[in-house]
């Protein structure tokens, strides 16, 4: 499946993925970083859309239609805010990327764009959050064939290049040993 994973430095919001993912807090009503980009490309009718969904907790994930987006849907998911690392983050952070990638599977996506949820704001080291990322990523892509690609955008170079290093250290470890 890691043939299937691409990193890129960028924008999430001029992705021509199928969805991208979005950074949100519990409210859905905006904010700013990721959620702020995501809201001003879409235009009003996101705001909308997403008025009428009630609010999301964390660790769990809804999804929207794109509208002014190149993606033609938008999953709101909510990380967990950094105390620390002994309040259950790591698995928060786990249920944000496998409940976005169950909604891509569920809606027929065939390519999906995530950000680096929780590394901004809400405080989360992003040397703990790349690996929490990468590998429930790469498990659910081993469970659904269907997902063609997820791309990781990296909004600062230095973010790129640490989830690039340790992209090619994960690979290197599940490869399979030659004889
Ligand atoms: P959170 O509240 O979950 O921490 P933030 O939006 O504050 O979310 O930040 C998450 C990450 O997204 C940070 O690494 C930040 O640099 C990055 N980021 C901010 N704007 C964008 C953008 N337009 N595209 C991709 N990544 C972005």
């Amino acid at each position: 499946m890691w043939e299937r994973i691409e990193l890129v430095r960028g924008d999430i919001t001029g992705q021509d993925t199928d969805a991208i993912v979005n950074a949100a807090n519990h409210t859905l009503l905006g904010g700013g970083g990721v959620d702020g980009a995501i809201h001003k490309t879409a235009g009003p009718e996101l705001i909308e859309e997403c008025r009428t969904l009630g609010g999301c907790p964390t660790g769990e994930a809804r999804i929207t239609k794109g509208y002014h987006l190149r993606a033609k849907y938008v999953i709101h998911t909510v990380g967990p805010i950094w105390r620390g690392g002994g309040g259950g983050e790591s698995r928060l952070l786990q249920s944000c990327y496998e409940n976005s990638m169950r909604l891509v599977a569920e809606y027929g996506c065939r390519s999906v764009a995530f950000p680096s949820i929780s590394t901004g704001s809400y405080g989360y080291p992003i040397k703990e959050a790349a690996p929490v990322a990468i590998g429930s990523v790469a498990h659910v892509l081993g469970v659904c064939p269907d997902i063609e690609l997820v791309r990781f955008v990296l909004y600062s170079n230095e973010d790129y290049l640490l989830y690039r290093d340790l992209f090619e250290k994960m690979k290197k470890q599940t490869a399979p040993k030659r004889a």
